[in-house]
C-alpha cells in the first residue's frame, strides 16, 4: 500500500463559486479518484487542522504527498514547510498542483521566486510530450480543457529533470505543465491544471494523470535521515573481506 496525504488549504472552498464545482472541497473530490484505487491508502489533512493536519506521525508516514494552496501559503508555518522539504530531500514523493507553485515547500524545494504570468477564463490543450513515461500511460496526444486558467511562461524554476507535459492556451501562451525534478532521495511533480472555479479534477483524463504519477513518484524507501559520515576506505579491509585474492 501507498500512503497519500492530500493537503489543501481549504479556504476559497467554503465560497458559492467553488462549492458550486467542487461541494465537498478540492481535497476531498481528488481522495475520492484516488480512493478508487486499492493500491492506495489515501488522507485529507487541511490549514485548519492544529500543526495544518501534518502533525510529525502524519508527515512520517506518508509515502506521497499532494499539495494544493493559493490564497493562504503564508499561514502554513515556515518550520511544517522545511519539515515537508527534509521528507522530500529523504525520499517522499510529493505532487505540486497548480496554485501550489507559490506554496511555501515548492519554493523551498526549487529556490527560486516560481514566478509565472496567469490570466482567469482561457482554454488550454495539454500535449503529452513524454508518451512512455509512466505519469502519461493510458493518455492521449492532448487533453483538452475547455475552461483552465491560463499559466504562462517564463515558469521561473530551475530546468526540470523531465518535462512530460505542455500546455497551450487560447490566448497563445505556453507553458510547462508537468515537470518533474530529483530532489535528495525524493521526486517532485508539479502539475499545472487545476483551477478551483474549473472542473478539472472531475475530468477523468487528469484523474488519470496524478493517479499514474501517485505510483511513479512513490520512494523505494525513505531515509530517516541523511547522513554526513566519515569514510573508512573500503580498501583498508580487501585482505579480509578477499582471503583469496590478497593485494
Ligand atoms: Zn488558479
Amino acid at each position: 500500500m501507498i500512503n497519500v496525504t492530500v493537503w489543501h488549504e481549504n479556504w476559497q472552498d467554503k465560497q458559492d463559486n467553488v462549492k458550486a464545482v467542487y461541494p465537498n472541497g478540492i481535497h476531498n473530490c481528488i481522495a475520492d479518484f484516488l480512493k478508487t484505487d486499492e493500491e492506495l491508502n489515501v488522507r485529507t489533512a487541511t490549514l485548519d487542522m492544529p500543526e495544518c493536519g501534518l502533525a510529525d506521525e502524519v508527515l512520517e508516514s506518508t509515502d506521497v504527498m499532494l499539495w494544493w494552496g493559493h490564497v493562504k501559503h503564508g499561514e502554513v508555518p515556515d518550520e511544517i514547510a522545511k519539515k515537508v522539504q527534509d521528507r522530500v530531500l529523504r525520499g517522499m514523493g510529493i505532487i505540486f498542483l497548480h496554485s501550489a507553485h507559490f506554496s511555501k515547500p515548492f519554493k523551498l524545494l526549487m529556490g527560486t521566486t516560481c514566478s509565472l504570468c496567469w490570466r482567469e477564463g482561457d482554454r488550454e490543450r495539454l500535449v503529452n510530450i513524454a508518451p512512455n513515461h509512466p505519469i502519461t500511460q493510458g493518455i492521449d496526444k492532448y487533453v483538452e480543457l475547455e475552461d483552465e486558467e491560463m499559466y504562462g511562461e517564463r515558469f521561473d524554476v530551475p530546468n526540470p529533470d523531465e518535462i512530460v507535459f505542455l500546455g497551450w492556451f487560447a490566448g497563445g501562451e505556453v507553458f510547462r505543465s508537468g515537470c518533474i525534478w530529483n530532489k535528495g532521495l525524493g521526486k517532485v511533480f508539479y502539475f499545472q491544471p487545476g483551477h478551483e472555479t474549473n472542473p478539472t479534477f472531475h475530468n477523468p483524463s487528469i484523474q488519470k494523470i496524478i493517479t499514474n504519477a501517485v505510483h511513479w513518484i512513490n520512494p523505494n524507501t525513505i531515509a530517516d535521515e541523511i547522513p554526513c559520515p566519515h569514510a573508512e576506505s573500503p580498501e583498508a579491509t580487501w585482505n579480509e573481506r578477499h582471503p583469496n585474492k590478497q593485494i
